[in-house]
């Protein structure tokens, strides 16, 4: 062994809410750690337009929530490193985690790397992002009151939002890649039952178009009889699924078939010291809140861990 390598007691990788909420609970638990991010802090918060469902938050843009978590988190003297994590393996009794800034070596490791979701890949949807282009129907539908909006997608994710959103805004389109979906029936049976609902099947979306406001419609194609039609909408919510980001955990058997993170109810994996929290991990909802849960249960679980090695 290199006698002159640090290993970190603990490493958090990724500081969105979970990962910084961790770093939060370390820090005034006294623990020396690492945290390392390979963007800017504050994760998916910085692509969320509003923020009203956090407690103690009615109204806030999720860069501004990011940023006051970021300040606490400076505040508690904690510094975050820019690191793109790209392999992480176990050498004895500790973690070997290969970065893109060299090897990092941790007694305990916290995974908080979230979600990716999966992208149209059409023209104007990276250009409107965040400008009518959101990934989170149930978080930015609101914006939406008096105008007409689309979902694209047909498994649970895309019609559940839906089922929500539809009840906000003014006119929804469900474009479709199939003539059946893959949601729960009831769910489809709701979404019928809405007045302001038109289905488009069959369909693929083809471009999305706006000007200096954001989005002001989107096409969309026909793929059995290939007839191309422009929906007017302010509002396109693609909802054709997201991945664990989670590559870099292949030397471990952790993840469910999806490539989601099983843990225990302290955020554990099934490897001793290995510790995973927020979207990344496999659950039921996904949101803030329970990002931040997450996170302050790892920590403390983290804590306990180094101190019984
Ligand atoms: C458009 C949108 C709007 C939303 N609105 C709301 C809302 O109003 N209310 C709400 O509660 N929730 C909302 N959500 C959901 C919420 O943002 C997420 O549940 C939450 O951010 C998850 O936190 P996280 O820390 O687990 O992951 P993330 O926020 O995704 O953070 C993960 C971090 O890990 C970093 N990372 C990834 N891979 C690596 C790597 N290999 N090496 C180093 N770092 C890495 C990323 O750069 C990122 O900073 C919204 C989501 C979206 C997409």
């Amino acid at each position: 062994m290199n006698e002159n390598k640090v290993i970190h007691p603990v490493l958090i990788v990724g500081a969105g809410p979970a990962g910084m909420t961790a770093a939060i609970y370390l820090a005034r638990a006294n623990v020396k750690f690492k945290i390392v991010d390979k963007y800017a802090p504050g994760g998916k918060m910085n692509i969320t337009q509003l923020i009203e469902n956090y407690p103690g938050v009615t109204n806030m843009t999720g860069p501004d929530l990011a940023f006051k978590m970021f300040e606490q988190v400076r505040e508690l003297g904690v510094e975050i490193d820019y690191a793109d994590v790209q392999k992480i393996r176990k050498d004895e009794d500790h973690f070997v985690v290969t970065s893109d800034e060299g090897e990092i070596f941790a007694k305990a490791v916290i995974i908080a790397t979230g979600t990716q979701e999966r992208k149209l890949r059409i023209p104007g949807e990276a250009k409107y992002t965040g400008r009518g282009v959101s990934y989170c129907a149930v978080c930015d539908g609101n914006l939406y009151k008096n105008d007409a909006i689309v979902i694209i997608g047909g498994g649970n994710s895309a019609i559940e939002e839906a089922v929500f959103v539809a009840k906000i805004v003014k006119e929804i389109h469900i474009v479709h890649r199939n003539e059946n979906f893959r949601a729960d029936d009831s769910l489809i049976e709701e979404l019928r039952n809405s007045p302001n609902v038109k289905f488009h099947l069959n369909a693929i979306p083809t471009e999305i178009f706006g000007d200096q406001n954001g989005v002001t419609s989107i096409g969309i194609k026909n793929i059995v009889d290939g007839s191309e039609e422009t929906l007017n909408v302010k509002a396109v919510f693609p909802f054709v699924g997201s991945d664990a980001v989670t590559d870099f955990l292949s030397e471990f058997d952790v993840r469910d078939e999806k490539g989601f993170v099983l843990v225990d109810h302290e955020m554990m994996t099934n490897v001793p010291g290995l510790f995973s929290i927020g979207d990344v991990n496999k659950k039921v909802l996904r949101q803030i809140v329970t990002a931040t849960n997450d996170g302050a249960i790892a920590a403390l679980a983290a804590n306990r861990y180094i101190k019984k090695k």
